[in-house]
């Protein structure tokens, strides 16, 4: 099975309490690609300027990701610049360079045709649109996005979350989103706008996923209430950076090992979710997630099970 994900492939300056690192390899479909890679095949859609070298890409190649479908153009990556205070679930935005992006109409090569599943990873919601409106077969579509796309191109996002399985947003999107300060308020009025299933990161608080009529039918009653699955508490956090996409990546890599998505299946896949999650934020950029075992990924699993399990 295999994932075909589009997104920011980037470069990434971060300051966080714990020190800074300049242009680091980041972008929502690189994080969610290698977190993917460790459950399914991936596929990439992006595009990169001159400055994305061989050494970017091997980052990625040495995952078994396939960059066939990554773009190189004339020109410079995708820039984001961000900083953390002593709340790190919250990113102050510094710079946003869109940069080759500004101009990118995604190809998907003949090669990524037969993916079944799709995640639009968090880029402009034309781009995304386009891509989903491409892969009119996969088996599920999943989505990301963040306060930038709310705020400032909310028609073209209205557009994307009718053609979503699920929205993966946080906490604060959720609440822009729905225009509503209470959160399962929000959830429910996020899901009138399309998405058949929200799940809602909450940091280090862990995620809940909101279902509606849509997301299973037949087993309604039993998924009335939402689901929550914890994070794993860290005593050193060093960057946030990508941790959603970490999560998106381990939630939606697991679906795709799977043979068939079932209540249970998608719940496990929040825990997995989690796991890819805590590993993104141990050290700057891609780096921790980019030398994990999958030893360490069960281990965590497990760990996950116990913090959260009443007899
Ligand atoms: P997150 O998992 O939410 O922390 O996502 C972090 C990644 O999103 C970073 O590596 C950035 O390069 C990327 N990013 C930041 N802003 C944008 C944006 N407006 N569009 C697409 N990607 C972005």
């Amino acid at each position: 099975m295999s994932i075909l994900v589009v997104g920011s492939v980037a470069f990434d300056s971060i300051e966080s309490p714990a020190g800074r690192a300049e242009r680091c390899l980041g972008g929502a479909a690189t994080h969610f690609a290698l977190a993917a890679s460790f459950f399914t095949k991936v596929r990439v859609i992006a595009v990169v300027g001159e400055d994305f070298t061989d050494k970017e890409e091997s980052v990625l190649t040495r995952r078994g990701i396939d960059t066939s479908g990554i773009e190189h153009a004339p020109g410079k990556s995708f820039f984001w610049s961000g900083a953390y205070g002593s709340n790190l679930n919250e990113a102050q935005t510094r710079a946003t360079e869109l940069n080759v992006f500004q101009n990118f109409s995604p190809k998907i090569p003949a090669a990524y045709q037969n993916s079944e599943y799709l995640f639009l990873a968090n880029i402009d919601p034309v781009l995304q649109a386009d891509v989903r409106a491409k892969m009119p077969n996969v088996r599920m579509v999943c989505g990301d996005t963040m306060n930038y796309w709310i705020n400032g191109h909310s028609e073209n996002l209205a557009k994307v979350l009718p053609g979503l399985d699920a929205l993966l947003i946080n906490d604060t999107e959720v609440k822009m989103l729905g225009k509503d300060d209470n959160l399962v308020r929000a959830a429910r009025k996020v899901i009138e706008l399309g998405p058949k299933s929200l799940i809602v990161k909450h940091g280090e608080y862990g995620a809940s996923a909101f279902f509606s009529e849509r997301s299973f039918p037949g087993h309604g009653d039993s998924l009335a209430i939402p689901f929550r699955s914890p994070s794993m508490p860290l005593a050193d956090v060093v960057d946030p950076t990508g941790a959603g996409d970490s999560f998106a990546g381990g939630f939606f890599g697991y679906i795709a090992s799977q043979p068939e998505l079932t209540p249970a299946v998608f719940k496990k896949a929040l825990f997995y979710g989690g796991v890819m999650g805590s590993f993104a934020v141990e050290r700057f950029g891609t780096e921790r997630i980019a030398q994990l075992d999958r030893n360490e990924i069960e281990e965590r699993f497990e760990t996950l099970r116990q913090l959260s399990h009443l007899d």
